[in-house]
C-alpha cells in the first residue's frame, strides 16, 4: 500500500536550529557535566512543570531505577508487576533483590492492590509498582498496604510524565517515584531519566549515589555509580520542555481518534484511564479479542505488511524471560490476567508527527482486516 514506514513512537525534536544557542552556552563554560548549569536548571525547570518537590537528574532510567532502590536500602523481596518493561525487574536483580511477581488488574492493567497481601512474606520490604501507559495505579490501596506492613513503594513511573490526579502530580505517590527520559518517551532528553522525591535530605543522598558516593573532593560515603545526565542532555531537556505541552496536546488528539473511530470494531477493545485528571496519551494500546476476524499476531502482522509498525507492550511478560521464569511467581497459573492481557495487546502509533493520513490508514486497517 504505502511505502512510509510509521513506528509506535518517533522521538519529538525541536527545529535544530533551536538547539544550537543551547550548545553555544555549554562550549562558551566548557562545563559537559558534573551537575552544570544546565543540569541545574533542568532540576528545577521539571520541579516547577512537574509540581513536584525535588528532582535528581540521571543519565537514564534504569540506572535511576538501581539508585532509588539503594538509596531505600531495599534488600530482600520486592512485589512488582510482571507486565512492564523488563528494566523494572532487572533494576532488582542488580541489586541483589528478589522479584516477586504479583498479577495485573484486567481495567487498569496495573498491579492489583487486592492480591498483594498474599505475597509479602517476612523478606519483603517494597513494592515497585508501574503506571502502566501513564495510567495511575491505585496510589491510595497500595500505599494503605505499604503503610500496614512497613513496607517502601518506588513507582516505576518512566510512562507518566506530566500525569497528574485530583491532588496534583502522580509523581507525588509512594516514598520516591521513577522516570525515563529516553528517546522513546513522551519526554525526552535523548537518553536520561530522574528520581522524584519528597525531600531534600532524600535529594541529597540520591544525588550522592549518582556521583560515585562523594560528598566532597576528599569524602566517599558510599558505593556510588556514574549516574549523572550531561549538559548536553540536560539543555535538551530545557529545549524540549517548551514544546511539552503542543506535543501532548497532539497526542491527545489522535488518542481521541483512535477511541472514536475504534470503539464500535467488534473485537477490537480500548483502554480506558484510570481516573487521572491530566492524561499524557505515550501509548494507545488495543486488545485484540476472540470476536474480532484476525488473531493478534494476525493483526501485528496485517499492520506490518502495509509499513505500519505497532507493538506488543508487553509481550512477553517480564516473568517468561529465562533470568525470571524459573520463579515460583513467575508461574503463568500465579499471573492468570498478566497472560491473557498480553496475548491479546497491540500498541498503535501515537507520536507527535503522526500524520492525519498515516493515522486514517491504520485505523482503516483495522477496520476493514
Ligand atoms: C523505558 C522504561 C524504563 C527504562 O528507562 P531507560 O531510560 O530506557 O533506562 C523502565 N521502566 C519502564 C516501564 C520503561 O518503559
Amino acid at each position: 500500500m504505502s511505502d512510509k514506514a510509521v513506528f509506535v513512537t518517533q522521538p519529538y525534536l525541536p527545529q535544530l536550529e533551536e538547539f544550537i544557542p543551547y550548545l553555544q552556552d555549554i562550549w562558551d563554560s566548557k562545563i559537559l557535566t558534573n551537575g552544570g548549569p544546565m543540569h541545574r536548571q533542568l532540576e528545577q525547570a521539571l520541579a516547577d512543570y512537574l509540581g513536584v518537590e525535588h528532582v535528581a537528574l540521571f543519565n537514564n532510567g534504569t540506572i535511576a531505577l538501581l539508585t532509588a532502590l539503594q538509596a531505600l536500602r531495599i534488600t530482600g523481596e520486592v512485589i512488582t508487576t510482571p507486565y512492564s518493561f523488563v528494566a523494572t525487574a532487572h533494576s532488582l536483580l542488580w541489586n541483589g533483590i528478589n522479584p516477586v511477581f504479583v498479577d495485573i488488574d484486567p481495567d487498569t492493567l496495573n498491579l492489583d492492590p487486592a492480591k498483594i497481601e498474599a505475597a509479602i512474606t517476612p523478606n519483603t520490604t517494597a513494592i515497585m509498582p508501574v503506571h502502566c501507559y501513564g495510567n495511575p495505579c491505585d496510589v491510595e490501596a497500595i500505599q494503605r498496604i505499604a503503610d500496614n506492613y512497613n513496607l517502601r513503594v518506588i513507582y516505576d513511573a518512566a510512562h507518566a510524565f506530566a500525569v497528574e490526579d485530583k491532588g496534583g502530580s502522580i509523581l507525588r505517590h509512594g516514598d520516591l517515584s521513577v522516570l525515563s527520559f529516553h528517546a522513546t518517551k513522551v519526554f525526552n532528553t535523548f537518553e536520561g531519566g530522574a528520581i522524584i522525591c519528597p525531600d531534600a535530605k532524600t535529594k541529597q543522598r540520591i544525588d550522592r549515589l549518582k556521583n560515585f558516593g562523594f560528598v566532597d573532593e576528599v569524602t566517599v560515603v558510599a558505593p556510588g555509580i556514574n549516574g549523572k545526565m550531561s549538559e548536553v542532555n540536560a539543555a535538551f531537556g530545557l529545549l524540549q520542555l517548551q514544546h511539552i505541552d503542543k506535543a501532548i496536546a497532539r497526542r491527545r488528539e489522535i488518542d481521541h481518534h483512535y477511541r472514536d473511530q475504534l470503539n464500535c470494531v467488534k473485537g477490537i477493545q480500548t483502554i480506558n484511564g484510570t481516573g487521572q485528571s491530566k492524561a499524557n496519551y505515550s501509548y494507545f494500546p488495543i486488545l485484540v479479542e476472540t470476536d474480532y476476524p484476525l488473531t493478534r499476531n494476525g493483526l501485528y502482522q496485517r499492520l506490518k505488511d502495509n509499513n505500519i509498525f505497532a507493538r506488543r507492550y508487553f509481550y512477553p511478560l517480564i516473568s517468561e524471560f529465562p533470568m525470571y521464569r524459573g520463579m515460583a511467581s513467575a508461574a503463568c497459573e500465579n499471573l492468570p490476567t498478566a497472560s491473557m492481557i498480553s496475548e491479546k495487546v497491540i500498541c498503535l502509533p501515537i507520536h507527535p508527527a503522526l500524520e492525519q493520513d498515516d493515522l486514517e490508514k491504520i485505523v482503516q486497517i483495522i477496520k476493514t482486516s
